[in-house]
């Protein structure tokens, strides 16, 4: 019987799964609970940025990254006639793993060691008691823990649970989302890194994933419907093609070239009041979404379990409110401006700027984000704290 805090985590997302993973490598004995029957996901690519990547491998996972990454250095931007526009060189310490949803949920899911994750648990209700949380599932399970991490997402029962209601808010813009396969693109067999083309009120950016077998696309549109807040709708591939006409060829090339696409409404979210009760916190989309411009979606929700497992890890269950309470401060503060720079990317990509001193200003400011958003230390700010 081990005295380590006995955490169980509500939801078995990029989040959920990364944060079981630092919590049990820092010794701490953890569950994770999963609504859906077993391990899904939706076909589409995400980076990972290098904040953290060098968290995974430090719990293990490089041999598995490698594996599963199409390893890209640098970003290269154009406009949407396809002149480039000059971007920094990047650094080895710059390096972005480009990855395919499905491979990177099975890697976590595979890494994890028997009986952590319990698919099939819906929850339904979280409940302080004196002595720990307990949690209720949808099929008639209770179960109790020391502290309970909600990593359930941007529609999170855990965060109603603890009083909290985040209301979204359309960015005005859309996104259609698809996969190529490689060898349907002429220009896509020698494609690294990140390429995106920036118009006015539009982006396109397409990311080699799977070892360069697929290409990645992502398409930013503007919008006044209220697209629905979904990841997964069905998009009109007619409708895409239509906002493209006249960019530069390997766009419309990628365009033709999709047999299926989503829509993804692009919402966002005001800072929440707080994240923590006394046992009770969030993670990952749940306590912070943020709008897709720096691909750090997955990036903060993974520095949040990280920060968690050093809080955490030598806590007795009397420190928890405590320990909540400076991973929410350490959090609240780095997710807030990682938030503010991902909107203002995204305003600098829509943005097609003639005025070249303009841009390099725009591109300045991106750089500067950039620099010390890939280059933050989790695990060292939390350390920092005890
Ligand atoms: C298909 C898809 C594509 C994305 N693409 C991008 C992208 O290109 N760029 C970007 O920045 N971000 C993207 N994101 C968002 C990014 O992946 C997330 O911000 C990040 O992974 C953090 O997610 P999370 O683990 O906090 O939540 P999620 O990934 O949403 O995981 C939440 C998990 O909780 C489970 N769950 C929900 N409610 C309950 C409950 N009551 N009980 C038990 N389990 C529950 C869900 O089934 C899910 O498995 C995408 C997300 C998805 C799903």
């Amino acid at each position: 019987m081990t005295n380590k805090l006995q955490i169980a985590i509500v939801g078995a997302g990029i989040g959920g799964l990364t944060a079981a993973l630092a919590l049990r490598a820092r010794g701490l004995g953890v569950t994770v609970f999963e609504r859906a029957d077993s391990p899904r996901e939706l076909g589409a690519g995400v980076s990972i940025h290098p904040n953290a990547v060098r968290l995974l491998k430090r719990i293990g996972l490089r041999d598995w990254l490698e594996n599963i990454n199409t390893r890209s250095v640098g970003i290269s931007l154009r406009t949407s006639r396809g002149e480039p526009v000059p971007t920094p060189i990047a650094t080895a310490d710059s390096t972005t793993y480009q990855v395919h949803r499905v491979e990177l949920l099975e890697m976590l899911n595979d890494a994890q060691a028997d009986a952590v994750v319990r698919y099939g648990h819906h929850c339904t209700g979280v409940r302080e008691t004196e002595d720990g949380v307990r949690l209720t599932f949808g099929n008639g399970v209770t179960a109790r823990a020391d502290v309970v991490i909600g990593a359930d997402g941007i529609h999170s029962v855990v965060q109603r649970e603890i009083g909290l209601t985040a209301h979204p808010t359309s960015e005005g813009i859309m996104a259609y989302r698809g996969l190529v396969p490689s060898e349907k693109l002429s220009w896509a067999k020698d494609l690294r890194g990140l390429n995106m083309w920036m118009g006015s009120g539009r982006s396109f950016i397409c990311f080699p994933i799977s070892q360069g077998r697929v290409i990645n696309i992502v398409a930013f549109v503007p919008t006044n419907l209220e697209s629905e807040e979904s990841w997964s709708a069905p998009g009109d591939l007619r409708a895409l093609a239509a906002e493209y006409v006249g960019w530069d060829a390997p766009v419309v090339e990628a365009i033709a070239a999709l047999d299926e696409a989503f829509r993804w409404g692009i919402y966002d979210r005001a800072p929440l009041p707080y994240w923590s009760t006394a046992r009770v916190t969030l993670l990952g989309d749940a306590a912070h979404p943020v709008v897709p411009h720096f691909g750090q979606g997955a990036g903060q929700a993974i520095e949040d379990g990280f920060a968690l497992a050093v809080l955490l890890e030598d806590a007795k269950p009397a420190d928890v409110p405590v320990r909540l309470k400076a991973y929410e401060q350490l959090r609240f503060g780095h997710t807030s401006r990682v938030q503010a720079a991902s909107r203002d990317a995204g305003r600098f990509y829509r943005s097609e700027s003639e005025d070249v001193a303009e841009r390099n200003r725009r591109m300045g400011k991106w750089m500067s984000a950039a620099g010390w958003i890939f280059q933050y230390d989790v695990e060292q700010a939390a350390a920092a704290l005890l």
